[in-house]
């Protein structure tokens, strides 16, 4: 049940055409879809069965991987920062997933491990990102010593990009310390590929590609118009509606610390969206609502509940009107944006209490 206006939208067709679009970029390519934080915050249980072309989905808990497997998903499951206990291989093995191998401690714990079938192993190469993973150098090495464990099957290849925008040079300095480093690394499965590097470094593609924001229809770079001739489509819009409406005069000041000075007499509009559903509290000035087809601004600070918007321009408006936070006519880029994040940070925090509607 939703008592308060407010909803996020999740456009099944924007998802699929999104998925088509990267398949067709990455055509020789499996696709890992990336579900990880709830399916960026849009409903791993709504999301998964929507992308059901997909060769598997990339998750990072235990807990994400068992919610899939229980709703009946009987793809690979890849767990991208493999485990963080030894008991978690117990569910690892229930489960059947596939697992990242990033550290000392992890190999040194599956290689002891008293299992009945051999697991398909991700090692994790820090080529650069400097966050995850062993040194190129160290490769040859950690490949042998698991290479012939009971514990271990497929060993593919994975590294992560730090920089795979479109001019990004940083792309080929990590592919190069790899190619130098790992002994026959072409005999490897390989898997490198983030949405950046899918979209702009196709070289990059190799057997699996894993992508999680371009999926949802935002852009890796934080910027909208890098992807905008890509017909790559919001998946996600953020829906309220006008709850009331106030009159308000010249020297009047809106909301908390009486931020926005008022200089004309005009209505304004209080939306049922506020920075405990995740909208951003520290917007600029210039960061807009889309209401009756027109573009309208955000005025003062965004309370707890509710945000202020100008309705200067809309003097039809009336509560109960349909207010779109974001979606294709606000891009979540340019909210992101103004708030000094991207898409991602705006996309994972919307809060668990804005209901998701499948569409
Ligand atoms: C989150 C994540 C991805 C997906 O990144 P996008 O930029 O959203 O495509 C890929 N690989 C790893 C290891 C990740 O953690």
């Amino acid at each position: 049940m939703t008592t308060r206006p407010i909803l996020a939208i999740i456009n099944t067709n924007a998802l699929k055409n999104n998925f088509k679009i990267i398949k067709n970029i990455a055509f020789k390519s499996k696709i890992w879809s990336v579900l990880k934080s709830n399916a960026y915050g849009h409903g791993i249980k709504n999301i998964f069965p929507i992308l059901k072309k997909s060769d598997g989905f990339a998750v990072l808990t235990l807990e994400e991987a068992i919610i899939l497997r229980e709703n009946g998903c009987n793809k690979p499951i890849l767990l991208l920062e493999g485990f963080f206990s030894k008991k978690d291989l117990y569910f690892i093995y229930k489960y059947y997933l596939t697992i990242t191998i990033h550290n000392k401690w992890q190999i040194k714990t599956l290689i002891k491990y008293k299992s009945y079938y051999p697991l398909n192993i991700y090692i994790k190469i820090n080529s650069g990102m400097n966050r995850l993973g062993f040194l190129p150098k160290n490769i040859n090495n950690i490949i042998n010593i698991i290479k012939n464990n009971i514990n271990v099957y497929k060993i593919t290849l994975m590294t992560h990009f730090a920089d795979a925008s479109k001019n990004s040079h940083f792309v080929y300095k990590q592919l190069n310390i790899i190619k130098k480093n790992i002994f026959n690394y072409n005999n490897f499965t390989c898997s490198f590929a983030n949405s950046a590097a899918t979209l702009w470094h196709p070289y990059t593609h190799y057997d699996w590609i894993r992508i999680g924001i371009i999926l949802y229809g935002a852009s890796p770079t934080g910027d909208w118009k890098d992807i905008s001739k890509k017909k790559i489509q919001p998946v996600m819009t953020l829906k309220s509606k006008i709850i009331s409406i106030q009159k308000v005069s010249s020297g009047d000041t809106i909301g908390y610390n009486c931020k926005y000075s008022v200089n004309t007499k005009r209505k304004i509009g209080i939306v049922a969206c506020g920075y405990a559903d995740g909208y951003p509290r520290n917007i600029t000035s210039k960061t807009f609502v889309f209401i009756k087809g027109i573009k309208t601004k955000i005025l003062g600070n965004i309370c707890m509940d509710v945000l202020a918007v100008d309705l200067k321009n809309i003097p039809t408006a009336q509560i109960g009107n349909s207010v779109e936070l974001w979606g294709n006519n606000i891009k979540i880029d340019n909210v992101a944006k103004s708030a000094n994040t991207i898409g991602y940070e705006l996309m994972c925090s919307l809060s668990p209490r804005v209901p998701r509607l499948l569409k």
